[in-house]
């Protein structure tokens, strides 16, 4: 998962030029693009046995990871519930990260 580039939500996209939402014979409101309301956190943990990035979300108690690949299964490292805590805080439980002014 290296998609480091951030798409923008639908709403924006700019179709042949014109916004989408201008479109003969579009009588429908526009829906405004709506916010985060909430933001969770997947963490990868390599298989040992074929190296594939196993995802867990918030994976806050030390269980077994079955890899999707292999099928193996592995004990992983919890994460620490508050510090999941603390990023969903400075990030305005994923808010703060559409906003630039944010800060
Ligand atoms: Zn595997």
């Amino acid at each position: 998962m290296e998609n480091k580039d951030i798409k923008k939500p639908e709403g924006f996209r700019v179709k042949n030029g014109r916004k989408s939402s201008q479109g003969e014979g579009n009588r429908r409101k526009p829906i405004e693009p709506v916010l985060p309301e909430a933001m969770e956190m997947i963490f990868f943990y390599s298989c040992p046995r074929c190296g594939r990035h196993v995802p867990r979300v918030n994976p806050t108690e030390a269980t077994m990871a079955v890899c999707t690949g292999c099928g193996f299964s592995f004990p992983i490292v919890p994460v620490d519930e508050y510090t999941l805590q603390f990023v969903r805080i400075i990030l305005s439980n994923g808010k703060a990260a559409v906003d630039s002014d944010f800060f």
